[in-house]
């Protein structure tokens, strides 16, 4: 995963942020492509000190940086903007949806902050505010789902496995969570070596 380095000029000193608890998104409501420099331009017409969010992820999946991480945004009030990264992503996506190549890259930047933060609570602007942002096209549950999928692929694709196995011998009827507590995952495996045996026999 590539940032670009925008170097936007921001008016004032900005504010250290203490706490990061959340990943909020947004779209930039624009008809088609923005770059983070007009959107800056723009917010710095309203008075902010510059561009409010702190990643921009262009059309063609380019992710440009807007504030500096670790700053305060400013795109979620003044509450929410203390505990989080606010990414937009460039469309209006109540009347179209994002490319997929913004898809890929909006999972590949949440997956690399919630890398450096810990785990992060992944939301969109309208659980913070009434907004209709990020738009009723964007696919937020998909991006949530993908955030943690591709985790889970890489270290533990057992205990997919594993899932799969219980629910093709009925151990378990419906799908698990797979952040459940490890336990289960040693109950079910043992399980799974019980029945296997009593099968050979
Ligand atoms: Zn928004």
């Amino acid at each position: 995963m590539q940032i670009k380095e925008t170097n936007l000029k921001f008016n004032g000193q900005l504010k250290t942020r203490r706490t990061t608890r959340r990943v909020i998104i947004h779209h930039t409501a624009t008809n088609g492509d923005v770059p983070a420099e007009t959107v800056h331009n723009w917010h710095l017409s309203r008075e902010w000190s510059g561009i409010g969010y702190h990643y921009l992820v262009r059309q063609d999946g380019t992710i440009e940086r807007g504030r500096p991480e670790n700053t305060i945004g400013a795109h979620a009030g003044s509450e929410a903007n203390k505990d989080s990264i606010g990414i937009a992503v460039a469309g209006n996506f109540e009347i179209e949806k994002p490319d997929e190549r913004q898809i890929e890259a909006l999972v590949a930047l949440i997956k690399n902050i919630i890398k450096r933060y810990g785990n992060l609570e992944i939301l969109g602007h309208r659980d913070i505010m009434p907004t209709v942002c990020p738009g009723k096209l964007f696919p937020l549950e998909e991006v949530r789902k993908k955030v943690k999928e591709e985790d889970i692929l890489k270290s533990e694709a057992w205990k997919l496995d594993i899932i799969k196995e219980a629910r093709d011998k009925g151990l378990i009827t419906i799908d698990h969570d797979p952040d459940e507590p490890a336990s289960k995952w040693f109950v079910l495996a043992v399980s799974l070596n019980l029945l296997n045996l009593l099968n050979k026999k």
